[in-house]
């Protein structure tokens, strides 16, 4: 490639080789230090010419996004619930469909009164944050094993100005109820992909420990469904993101510690991707 290739010529090279368009783009504008939803604006420069420096960086983003590495790491940002995040391979890059679960929360959180929130699993911080953002009212704590995702999540909240309460926690096993007081709804997206899934392939560059969970996929979702009903409140809400086709037997753990009211939730794509239920008083 030219050193003083144009947007146009970059735009083709990535076609090329595969990547797709709304990645180019994304990619393109981070070595262009502009704004990353500002994908009209590179239309409207196509002939404009890169820099050397400019090249370099989206040589080396466009290699390293061909070898599979999400685009958020590479521009180390991403927008959830209309928060940007910072995140790196420390932290699982944050889906749109998880958006789903923090709709599902809001809706399930009651309208007035301060909720006492907890997200299992935080990772990024992406739920909690979202859910302290929309609910400036509510209480919200954020657990995660990993003193790493933690180290990310207390960034985030902190540049984000959210005043969430971070805990290193193996799911509520860290948790003192006597301190925190019972959840009115505690919400996870745990990890929930099968260990021999093919799928886990395409994830090499995330964390394993926050996708691949046992055998079948629902170990953390067992742990997490018989550890909450002792941390919830009376008619607290636990709501579960999982894979494609655990919403069978998630509703079913669910039944059986106890839980009432069992229901799932479509992601964008239509697909079963949230259960949840009441536990009741
Ligand atoms: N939804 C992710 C995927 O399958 C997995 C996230 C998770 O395990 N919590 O790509």
């Amino acid at each position: 490639m030219l050193t003083a290739a144009a947007i146009d010529q970059c735009l083709r090279q990535a076609q090329n080789l595969g990547l797709a368009r709304v990645d180019a783009h994304i990619l393109l504008l981070h070595c262009l230090q502009r704004p990353l939803h500002d994908r009209a604006w590179l239309m409207a420069h196509d002939s404009d010419t890169l820099t050397a420096a400019q090249s370099a960086a989206w040589q080396d983003a466009l290699q390293r996004r061909l070898r599979g590495e999400p685009v958020a790491y590479i521009t180390g940002r991403k927008d959830f619930f209309g928060l940007t995040l910072v995140v790196d391979a420390r932290v699982l890059d944050p889906r749109p469909d998880t958006e789903t679960l923090v709709d599902w929360a809001l809706a399930c959180l009651p309208a007035s009164g301060s909720p006492r929130i907890l997200d299992l699993g935080t990772g990024s911080g992406a739920v909690a944050l979202a859910l302290q953002h929309t609910r400036p009212d509510a209480n919200v704590w954020a657990v995660d094993a990993s003193e790493d995702a933690l180290a990310v999540a207390r960034a985030n909240a902190s540049r984000l100005q959210l005043d969430v309460q971070f805990i290193a926690s193996d799911w509520l096993s860290a948790l003192d109820v006597q301190c925190t007081g019972r959840f009115d709804l505690i919400v996870s997206n745990p990890p929930y992909v099968a260990e021999g899934d093919p799928h886990l392939a395409a994830l090499t560059h995330e964390p394993l420990q926050a996708l691949a969970s046992g055998q079948d996929g629902l170990d953390d979702l067992r742990q997490i469904i018989a550890q909450a009903p002792a941390c919830l409140a009376p008619d607290g809400w636990l709501l579960l993101e999982h894979g494609w086709d655990q919403a069978a037997p998630v509703q079913a753990l669910l039944r059986e510690a106890g839980f009432v009211q069992v229901q799932s939730r479509c992601d964008l794509g239509g697909i079963e991707r949230c259960t949840g239920a009441i536990m009741p008083k």
